[in-house]
């Protein structure tokens, strides 16, 4: 096989650990998969032309001994060498390095998360100490962001069913089987037309600095 085909040389036969996969620049990737990519053409080149031959072959033996004879059979079966074994060699790696960066990248995104949620933790103490609350005792580090956002609903409840009492209708999730109803005030346990049941809810992507209730209906 090797004294038909051409190997890799140099960086493209080298082997690359994880580290090194990771620093290597795109201009330096782009550089040896063109490099694989000619070597690979070549090489492919060399394997059409013994095809070709292996054809002449044949048809010289079907001149010589038939196409019903043992050498004919034999010719057709026989199969040429090919370099695939080792020219995907390249794309392998190719493949490890994405994997390797996908997973680098990830790594990162979930350090960011922490970061931030730690930020986070640090801002409800803070809120919560500005409302007289006191860390080790009505809260702790663990329980903050919690206990914030409890609170910061409950305010906006309040909020929100003072407004109610003073005349203002609330649209819920899940008034499709009321008639005619204006909605629902806030305070009392049925909307204005007493068909359905409501609560407050708290915004799924809502927490203590952005408030955000909604009426949900049972
Ligand atoms: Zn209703």
């Amino acid at each position: 096989m090797v004294r038909y085909y051409e190997k890799p040389t140099g960086d493209l036969n080298k082997h690359y650990n994880d580290e090194e996969l990771l620093k290597m620049t795109e201009e330096k990737v782009e550089e040896l998969t063109q490099q694989h990519n000619e070597l690979d053409k070549r090489n492919r080149e060399i394997y059409n032309g013994l095809g070709k031959k292996k054809k002449e072959l044949i048809k010289l033996a079907v001149d010589i001994w038939g196409d019903r004879s043992n050498e004919y059979r034999y010719l057709k079966k026989a199969t040429i060498p090919s370099p695939t074994n080792w020219t995907d060699y390249w794309e392998r790696t190719l493949s490890r390095r994405k994997k390797l960066m996908e997973e680098k990248k990830a790594e990162q995104k979930e350090k960011e998360r922490e970061e931030e949620r730690k930020r986070k933790v640090e801002r409800a103490i803070l809120w919560l100490q500005a409302r007289g609350k006191r860390l080790g005792e009505d809260f702790h580090m663990e329980s903050a962001i919690h206990v914030a956002n409890d609170i910061a609903f409950d305010e906006e409840v309040k909020r929100c069913q003072e407004a109610g009492k003073a005349g203002t209708y609330y649209e819920f999730d899940g008034n499709d089987w009321c008639e005619e109803c204006e909605g629902w005030d806030g305070v009392s346990r049925r909307c204005e037309c007493g068909n359905r049941r409501v609560y407050w809810d708290m915004c799924d992507w809502s927490d203590f600095e952005d408030m955000q209730i909604h009426g949900v209906a049972d």
